[in-house]
């Protein structure tokens, strides 16, 4: 069953072709800066040749059209015809609470997806032009929607209600919603079967840390609480995000630094997080940096864990059952420095990471590295690649099935 992923942001578009009988990805690629003169476009194919192009692609549907031109393509391609494509499945940021599973893609469906808008301006209009641009160029091919949100759906009404008047709950939709939740999902199934438990029985506390980050706590394999809220901005400390403020902050901004919203808005999105702090945003760079005692990126290292090891202790009072951490996405998985300050000192809670196994975790493969354990009484401790295009593949198969 061949299912192309499509996921459209503002200016870019990523897609990866699956074959999923054979579990095989047959292409995959990315295009950005479209709407700008020079947009870049990137293509890979199974045994063949990379192809890299720099033109303006206007919009999403130009630079749609060239990715099935490549993927038909005498040369470079991995398909005869479009009609082998069993379906295309779409990343949503945003499904609000009308959207708890992935779903076909019908008129009703884009109304709901535009209908979020109010609650993810940001996200869910690109995901919308995705969508329409696939369903104008692909008429034939069923088209799924897997949000970002659904998987947290299963939250109690204690743990998504903010302690705001009703009535902006139930009118305007203002409750935490939760985001990553394919990558929650797909890692805590990973590490379902990797421990032989059922995924319906799980106990994990998964840690998405990529240049957005958030947490989940999962009972039974359904998520009970997570660290973003109604929008993306909430939770950990991110790249470029504030995440958790004084929410009297923006107050005090526009009234004593006279900034108006957007540049509020801007200034928590794109200029905070460990790029506020140190002036830098990648990981990589920021240890470097505190390597050779550069203050500032030091400080960045410590709140950035801080922050994590705190939620982390509120997860681990809601799950007495506990069977794995789950670190996962570009931190989570490559940072040896980053897995070590939050896990450190742990040990009364029965977490204890294995310093040796922490620093050889090898890529793309799930590692264990809590230390030994003959008596069986630690928490585990994985490391598990993530890959929310497979899953939004393997989601759109099961819808269409
Ligand atoms: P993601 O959003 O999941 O693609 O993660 C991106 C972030 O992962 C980057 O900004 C880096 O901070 C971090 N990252 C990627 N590779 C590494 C690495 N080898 N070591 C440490 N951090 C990494």
């Amino acid at each position: 069953m061949k299912i192309l992923v499509l996921n459209a942001g503002s200016s870019s578009l990523k897609y990866k072709l699956f074959d999923l009988d054979s579990n095989l990805v047959l292409a995959s690629g990315l295009v950005e800066k479209i709407g700008e003169e020079r947009a870049h476009l990137i293509y890979e194919a199974q045994n063949k040749e990379a192809y890299e192009e720099e033109a303006p692609f206007k919009n999403h549907k130009e630079a749609l059209e060239k990715i099935i031109s490549l993927l038909l393509d005498k040369k470079l391609g991995v398909l005869k015809s479009v009609s082998e494509l069993q379906g295309v499945g779409h990343r949503v940021v945003h499904g609000g609470e009308s959207f708890k599973t992935p779903c076909k893609v019908n008129e009703e469906v884009l109304k709901g997806i535009e209908n979020m808008i109010p609650l993810a301006p940001l996200h869910n209009p690109p995901n919308l032009e995705g969508l329409k641009v696939s369903m104008s160029l692909f008429s034939e091919v069923p088209q799924v929607a897997v949000f970002d949100t659904s998987f947290h759906q299963t939250m109690p009404k204690y743990a998504f209600r903010y302690a705001l008047p009703e009535e902006l709950y139930e009118k305007h939709g203002l409750r935490r919603y939760g985001f990553h939740g394919t990558s929650h999902h797909y890692v805590a199934k990973e590490a379902s079967k990797y421990l032989k438990i059922p995924f319906e029985k799980l106990n994990a506390i998964t840690f998405h840390l990529g240049n957005g980050g958030s947490m989940a706590a999962i009972k039974d394999g359904k998520s009970i609480d997570t660290s973003m809220g109604m929008t993306p901005l909430e939770g950990l400390v991110m790249g470029t995000r504030s995440g958790d403020i004084d929410p009297a902050i923006p107050f005090f901004l526009e009234r004593e630094l006279k900034m108006d919203l957007t540049t509020i808005d801007k200034l928590l999105n794109k200029k905070s997080g460990l790029k506020g702090i140190c002036g830098k945003n990648d990981i990589r760079d920021i240890s470097e940096l505190s390597k050779i005692g550069d203050e500032k990126a030091t400080l960045a290292l410590k709140i950035y864990s801080y922050r994590i090891k705190k939620y982390l202790g509120a997860y681990l009072t809601l799950l007495p059952n506990l069977d794995t951490l789950i670190f996962t996405a570009g931190i989570g998985e490559n940072s040896t420095l980053v897995r070590e300050m939050i896990l450190k000192d742990l040990n009364h809670l029965g977490i204890h990471l294995d310093q040796e196994k922490n620093k050889h975790v090898k890529r793309g493969t799930i590692q264990e590295i809590q230390a030994d354990d003959k008596e069986q009484k630690l928490t585990k401790i994985l490391v598990v690649p993530t890959d929310e295009e497979k899953e939004i593949a393997s989601q759109t198969k099961a819808i269409l099935n």
